[in-house]
């Protein structure tokens, strides 16, 4: 064959301008991206050997290598995972199959900072090389295939790639960086350690660099490191999670969220576990700090790991959480789970009912755990006692973070996890008509309901301003009666699922004849009797002009200052999920 030139898919082009552009002050997190890259080559390997061990050849060992050349200023990994045929290579080093793809580039602004945090939601992966390198070599061949079915492309990170089949004796891949001027610090071997602890030391693969020793200048020449041809291993090679947690630094675990989730920011929180009994599993589960581009996508996966037995099985293994926590980032490697598991075994097997069940509750107890720190108070006793440990402190204000991000998404828990219903709840905050700000829960409210109230009132709508000068409250204003505040397009169909909070049935004060019950004196009830018999005549005369368009026309004490509103019956939708529904073209 010989070399062909192939186009970039504009997404990519595009997006590696920005890359090259943008992500200067990140620069080191290259490594960790193809270390990433070679590690997860060799899992795949691992787990297609599983059927087929011939695919290790006369090549068992699973590592990979990082080294330089100073003369020739290039930087090479070389794994020997499994490598890519020139069909792969031209569509994995030429694409981004990740849907919304489109979406996300159009959303980069071309401003450095705003666009660097994007794309570290975004997560670019193998181009990240060309933040350090002005032009890419990768030289691989899959496991399996011949010697002379290896494979070079070659790219200067611009407009396209050119591709050629080439003889290579090993399996696997080499990602050859011809570094920039400005990334010369990266050919020095102390430097490259360090960057390959900071980021990689949980990869549980050993990663190789060439031993250098000091060599003294002859002839007044300066002294130099120079290459023994001895390789040593520079990471703990260990997966992170099959560590105690007492040898693990908050870092570490930082750096491992930031591995898995190719995020730029530290996560909120996180929880590492073993769980023993019916079915035994580690879990390491992090909640971001913002959420990513994606959360909305309808095909978004779960962001946990499966392994078994310390294993790589798969990515964005959804059986493991219910949908409601897409969010979630992490690993779970499960001790009971056969090695050749699917994903349609997955959803059918009781291990992993177990394990969601489970995950589900762990993560949800890390929410409890924020929220209960929210807001808390420094206990000041005598002038100088603080009670508060810095840990806890360290709690402070996150659950408002994770509400503001998140918190839609939870609210979608009250459809999907009965089990779960009353702890979601507990879980959830409002805005409201008699404070400010997003942080009323259920429980807040009732501890404030006037005497003789009998329900938590709500009202649905688009936003706040439209919530707030809604005429179904008027009456609700007028007897200073706190109403929830709903205005996220899931609280409609969320709220259908919670029919009281704690004994308090929830009431939307747009549904039916609101039953203000002993709210309301003898009497107002007996004013309101009078003047609906004093209108029956005309609300007759109303309801046969509308009779088309209108179920019924009552008389109504729920309105002070307008003259009319429109109410739908207890069972029907509301008029706000009916408009969503027809926004929607339904
Ligand atoms: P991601 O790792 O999230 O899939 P990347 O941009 O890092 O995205 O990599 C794109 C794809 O290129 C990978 O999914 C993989 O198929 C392929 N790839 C990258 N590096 C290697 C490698 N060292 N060996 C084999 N395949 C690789
Ligand atoms: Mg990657």
């Amino acid at each position: 064959m010989t070399k062909q030139t192939h186009s970039f898919q504009a997404e990519v082009a595009q997006l590696l301008h920005l890359v090259t552009h943008s992500l200067y002050s990140n620069q080191e997190i290259f490594l960790r991206e193809l270390i990433s890259n070679a590690s997860d080559a060799c899992d795949k390997l691992r787990f297609e050997a599983l059927n087929d061990s011939s695919l290790y050849g006369d090549q068992p060992n699973l590592e990979v290598r990082v080294s330089f050349d100073k003369a020739a200023r290039t930087l090479t990994i070389t794994d020997s995972g499994i490598g890519m045929s020139e069909q792969e290579a031209i569509d994995n080093l030429g694409t981004i199959a990740k849907s919304g793809t489109k979406a996300f580039v159009e959303k980069l602004s071309g401003d450095q900072k705003a666009d660097s945090q994007l794309i570290g939601q975004f997560g670019v992966g193998f181009y990240s090389g060309f933040i350090v390198a002005d032009k890419i070599t990768v030289e691989t061949r899959r496991a399996g295939a011949p010697a002379a079915a290896g494979v070079r492309w070659i790219s200067g990170g611009t407009g396209d790639f050119e591709i050629e089949q080439i003889e290579r004796a090993q399996r696997g891949t080499s990602i050859i960086l011809h570094l920039r001027d400005d990334a010369e610090e990266f050919l020095n071997g102390w430097k490259l350690k360090q960057v390959i602890s900071k980021y990689s030391d949980h990869i549980s693969l050993p990663i190789l660099m060439e031993k250098e020793e000091w060599k003294d200048g002859e002839n007044d020449q300066p002294g130099e490191m120079v290459k023994t041809g001895e390789w040593e291993t520079v990471n703990k090679a260990s997966a992170l999670w099959t560590r105690p947690k007492k040898d693990i630094t908050d870092e570490q675990y930082q750096e491992f969220y930031k591995a898995i989730s190719h995020d730029f920011e530290d996560p909120l929180t996180w929880s590492h576990n073993r769980v023993e009994g019916n079915t035994e599993y580690t879990q390491l589960l992090y909640i971001p700090a913002k959420a990513p581009f994606d959360l909305y996508q309808r095909d978004k996966h779960a962001g946990i790991k499966l392994y078994v037995k310390r294993v790589f099985i798969m990515d964005e293994a959804e059986a493991l959480m219910p949908q409601y926590l897409r969010f979630v980032k992490g690993v779970i490697d499960s001790a009971d789970l056969p090695l050749n598991v699917s994903r349609e075994l997955l959803q059918e097997s009781r291990d992993v009912r177990l394990i969601r069940d489970g995950s589900a509750k762990r993560v949800l107890s890390m929410l409890e755990d924020l929220a209960r720190h929210d807001k808390h108070e420094v206990a000041v006793e005598g002038g100088v006692t603080d009670v508060v440990s810095e840990e806890d402190k360290a709690k402070e204000g996150k659950f408002s973070r994770f509400y503001a991000e998140f918190g839609a998404v939870l609210k979608e828990g009250l459809g999907e996890d009965f089990g779960n219903k009353e702890r979601i709840a507990k879980l959830l905050r409002f805005a409201t008509t008699t404070q400010d700000g997003l942080n009323t829960s259920f429980a807040d409210y009732k501890a404030r309901m006037k005497d003789g109230q009998e329900a938590i009132y709500y009202i649905t709508a688009d936003n706040l301003a439209a919530a707030k000068n809604s005429p179904q409250l008027e009456v609700f204003k007028k007897k200073g009666i706190e109403v929830l505040l709903m205005t996220d397009r899931v609280d409609e169909w969320a709220l259908n699922y919670l029919q009281e909070f704690d004994g308090t049935p929830l009431q939307s004060v747009a549904k039916g004849a609101v039953d203000l019950g002993k709210l309301q004196n003898e009497e107002e009830k007996k004013a309101a009797e009078e003047a609906a018999e004093a209108f029956k005549p005309l609300l007759a005369k109303l309801k046969d002009a509308l009779k088309d368009r209108a179920e019924d026309v009552r008389a109504t004490s729920r309105l002070v200052d307008s003259p009319a509103c429109l109410v739908v019956s207890d069972g029907d939708m509301s008029l706000q999920l009916a408009r969503l529904l027809k926004q929607a073209g339904q």
